[in-house]
C-alpha cells in the first residue's frame, strides 16, 4: 500500500479525542476521512453500522484476522476486538484523501511502526485520572464495571504518551482543538509540497 497521509489520534477512552477527531474532519481543507474501524462489541444508542464502526460478531472478526484482512487488530477490552481492516485504508487513499485514526495507544503506535514517515502520531492527555472517571459517569455509556476497567487502562496508557509524535493536554477544549488543527494542517501541507 502507498498514497496519502494516515494521522492517528490516540487517548484513554474518555480523553476527548473522538470530538477533536470529528472537529477536524469537519475542516474541508484538510481532506480527511474517518477509518471505520471493526469491532467485535456491541452498538451503543446511536450509533450505525459502516459510519461509526463495522460491527462483527466475534466469529466474524476471528475470521479476518486469519484472512489477514487486518492492518492492525486488538483485544482492547476482554471479548471486545477492534482492529482496521486494509480495505479501509485503500479505499480512503484511492478517493484521495488523507486517513484519520481513532484507535487506541497500541493500535496507534503500530501504524505509527508500519508507516513511519507517512504517520503523524497525537496522543491526546486527559487532564487527570480523576477527571477522566468524571467524564465517563457522565457520558453514562457504560456501567460501573466498565469504567473501572477503562479507567484502570488509562494509567497504562498514559505511560506510553512519550512514544507518539506530539501529546495534546486536553485541559481547555477549546484549546485543545486550535492546537490539533494547526498540527495536521501543517502535516498535511508538508505533503502538499512534496507531490
Ligand atoms: P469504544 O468502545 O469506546 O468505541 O473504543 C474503545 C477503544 O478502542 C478506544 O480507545 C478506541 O480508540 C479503540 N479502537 C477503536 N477502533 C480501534 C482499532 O481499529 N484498533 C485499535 N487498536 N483500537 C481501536
Amino acid at each position: 500500500m502507498s498514497g496519502g497521509k494516515l494521522i492517528v489520534f490516540s487517548a484513554p477512552s474518555g480523553s476527548g479525542k473522538t470530538t477533536i477527531v470529528q472537529h477536524l474532519l469537519a475542516q474541508p481543507e484538510l481532506k480527511l476521512d474517518f477509518s471505520i474501524s471493526a469491532t467485535s462489541r456491541e452498538a451503543r444508542p446511536g450509533e450505525t453500522e459502516g459510519k461509526d464502526y463495522y460491527f462483527l460478531n466475534l466469529e466474524q472478526f476471528k475470521k479476518k484476522i486469519k484472512n489477514d484482512e487486518f492492518l492492525e487488530w486488538e483485544e482492547v477490552y476482554r471479548d471486545n476486538f477492534y482492529g482496521t481492516l486494509k480495505s479501509e485504508i485503500e479505499r480512503i487513499w484511492a478517493s484521495g484523501k488523507n486517513v484519520i485514526f481513532d484507535i487506541d495507544v497500541v493500535g496507534g503506535l503500530d501504524i505509527k511502526h508500519i508507516y513511519p514517515d507517512q504517520t503523524l502520531a497525537v496522543f491526546v492527555k486527559p487532564p487527570s485520572i480523576e477527571e477522566l472517571k468524571i467524564r465517563l459517569k457522565k457520558r453514562k455509556t457504560e456501567s460501573d464495571d466498565k469504567i473501572n476497567m477503562r479507567v484502570a487502562k488509562a494509567s497504562i496508557e498514559l505511560a506510553t504518551a512519550p512514544q507518539f509524535d506530539y501529546i495534546i493536554e486536553n485541559n481547555d477544549l477549546k484549546q485543545a482543538l486550535k492546537e490539533a488543527h494547526e498540527l495536521v494542517s501543517t502535516f498535511v501541507e508538508a505533503e502538499k509540497k512534496t507531490e
